[in-house]
């Protein structure tokens, strides 16, 4: 055992020195509840404003410095309504300073809805919100991101001054992000999330992510996520490769093989525990501000 540590952490300094140079502090992202994720599948997903506030709380304590966040009604469904997110967001700033992510996905839009409701939420200002400037046949649902929405939404993000966050579920959305900075549609440090092991999307493995890696430009920030088992593997991997983290319910709801998550802040504390014995410190939210330009 002690002879496998070891090697792990020989592997993760000669990852360092071929990556990152320097070892850089980790940005973890909760992503506390997602859209869909239900509570028969894990009690613990927050859906109401307080709850989801609550949570937020905890994974800051436990060591994250973003939380990403979807709105819900009172029996779980996804929620568009502006003044929930509103609530939401003022719950979290009195209470920490965790660095607020809202999602802005039309996925689960109610048929008819204008596809602006999925972010009628930016007049709160969260420092950073998803961006998808790309399709995909999400979990076997078409979700289509036409280059006229999401030129729509770049603008109004750019008017809110809020960090746009690329999803990426395949490699097109990273050139067609390098199409829009050179546009100057997307400006400032670029802030992708790679999103693994999602069905129809770039599967999770190890190879892939460091293609997704290795895609970027240089002067960009990344970090990953994988659904279900597949989240603490490409976890670790991300922490060695020098990227920065995304856990919580919204992804998967086990803790272990068929032990549910008892929160969210459970899954946080893991990763600190993991990147503090690897030797990459976990950063704060303000420390977090200054590494993506916030
Ligand atoms: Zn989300």
């Amino acid at each position: 055992m002690r002879d496998k540590i070891f090697k792990f952490l020989e592997l993760s300094c000669l990852l360092f020195s071929i990556f990152g140079g320097v070892v850089r502090k980790l940005v973890i992202t909760a992503a506390i509840n997602g859209g869909i994720t239900n509570r028969s599948k894990n009690p613990n997903v927050p859906y109401s404003p307080e709850e989801i506030a609550q949570a937020a709380v905890e994974c800051w304590n436990a060591g994250a410095s973003i939380v990403h966040i979807h709105a819900r009604n009172p029996d779980g469904t996804p929620c568009y309504h502006a003044e929930i997110y509103g609530e939401i967001v003022h719950r979290i700033r009195d209470r920490c300073d965790i660095i607020i992510n809202l999602s802005t996905s039309g996925l689960n839009l109610p048929k008819g809805e204008p596809v602006s409701k999925a972010w009628n939420h930016l007049q709160f200002r969260p420092e950073i919100a998803s961006f998808n400037c790309g399709s995909v046949n999400h979990g076997g649902k078409p979700f289509i991101n036409s280059p006229e929405v999401f030129r729509a939404l770049a603008v109004d993000m750019q008017k809110f001054g809020i960090k746009p966050e690329i999803e990426v579920y395949h490699e097109g959305v990273i050139e067609e992000a390098k199409l829009l900075t050179i546009e100057g549609i997307l400006q400032g440090k670029p802030l992708f999330a790679f999103a693994l092991g999602i069905r129809g999307g770039t599967s999770a493995t190890c190879k892939n992510l460091l293609h997704l890696a290795e895609c970027v430009p240089k002067d960009s920030e990344w970090s990953a996520l994988a659904i279900g088992k597949s989240q603490l593997p490409i976890n670790l991997h991300t922490i060695l490769l020098g990227g920065h983290v995304r856990t919580g319910l919204e992804d998967n709801v086990y803790y272990s093989r068929g032990v549910l998550a008892e929160s969210n802040a459970q899954l946080v504390e893991r990763l600190v525990k993991i990147s503090n014995i690897v030797g990459r410190e976990v950063a704060s939210p303000r420390e977090a501000r200054v590494m993506l330009s916030l």
